[in-house]
């Protein structure tokens, strides 16, 4: 069977008709996105969707239904009764920038098969990577709908949020809690770091960290994504190596290179466990915990 054929990821063998190449996203249709029309913030997650699922051939996903939340956003592990997956967004009005980087963010915890985490401690020492890739999805996201946006918008008058949608992008992207302290490396900030990601895996300015120095992979290796259809669906040891090793194992062979890639980039690969001293790390920054 060709990769393109392939069906990634946990849902693989799962007959349903509704199921489309691009998954079927349904918004609530009431006032609770304030000034902005539920038809438009439709348009807008299935733009996401739509470019999201590129990465993904052969992946179909049960339907998705939306609803504004003032909370947080989520994504349920407890689908609807019709088996959708129900997500819950806090963008409100005509920000749409801010409904792509929140429903991007949720749409990757589905893509990485955050519900095969439900029953088991599958993985939960290193949900913090989930995280961090659901922060990769949410800038890629913005930057590739920005492309799409300048010539294909979904309303024709739509083309000049485009130029907004990079720079929300490009905004966060320059944020100085996101760059890698001088001269360090990775994997020396992740060995720094290890110890808080496992105990809390929604430390915002720390999984950010993480997103800004993979986002360049992410952006030139699109089977990486390919990859992320397999995260999750193992059970793996407590610690981000084995995580990273049972990733691994579940991938199809032609996935195996950017998940070694990974695995180097945070110094956890076999001939590499052992760290120079001079990338030893002195100091920890500070945490900020948000929880999605
Ligand atoms: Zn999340």
């Amino acid at each position: 069977m060709a990769a393109d054929d392939e069906v990634a990821g946990a849902d693989a063998g799962t007959l349903d008709l509704r199921l489309q190449p691009a998954p079927d996203v349904t918004v609530a249709a009431d006032s609770s996105w304030g000034d902005a029309r539920p038809q438009d913030v439709q348009a807008v997650l299935s733009s996401v969707a739509t470019v999201m699922l590129r990465n993904f051939p052969g992946r179909r996903l049960q339907p998705i239904v939306v609803a504004h939340s003032d909370l947080y956003p989520i994504t349920l592990f407890r689908h609807s009764p019709n088996d959708e997956y129900r997500v819950f967004l806090t963008a409100k009005d005509r920000y749409w920038a801010r409904y792509v980087y929140e429903f991007a963010h949720e749409l990757s915890h589905i893509l990485s098969n955050y519900d095969q985490r439900k029953d088991a401690a599958t993985g939960s020492q290193s949900q913090w990577f989930e995280e961090a890739l659901c922060e990769i999805a949410s800038l890629y996201a913005l930057k590739e709908l920005a492309a799409e946006w300048e010539h294909s918008p979904p309303y024709p008058n739509w083309a000049p949020y485009a130029q907004a949608l990079e720079s929300y992008a490009e905004n966060m992207l320059k944020e100085a809690h996101r760059a890698l302290p001088p001269s360090m490396s990775l994997a020396a900030w992740f060995r720094n770091a290890e110890t808080q990601l496992q105990a809390n895996p929604y430390m915002r300015k720390y999984n950010e960290v993480a997103a800004n120095a993979l986002l360049p992979l992410f952006e030139q290796t699109p089977a990486i994504w390919r990859a992320v259809g397999y995260l999750n669906i193992s059970s793996s040891g407590r610690s981000f190596k084995d995580y990273l090793s049972a990733w691994r194992n579940n991938v199809p062979e032609e996935y195996k290179a950017p998940i070694a890639q990974i695995t180097a980039l945070f110094g956890l690969s076999s001939d590499e466990s052992a760290a120079p001293l001079s990338e030893v790390p002195t100091s920890a920054a500070p945490a900020e915990v948000a929880n999605d």
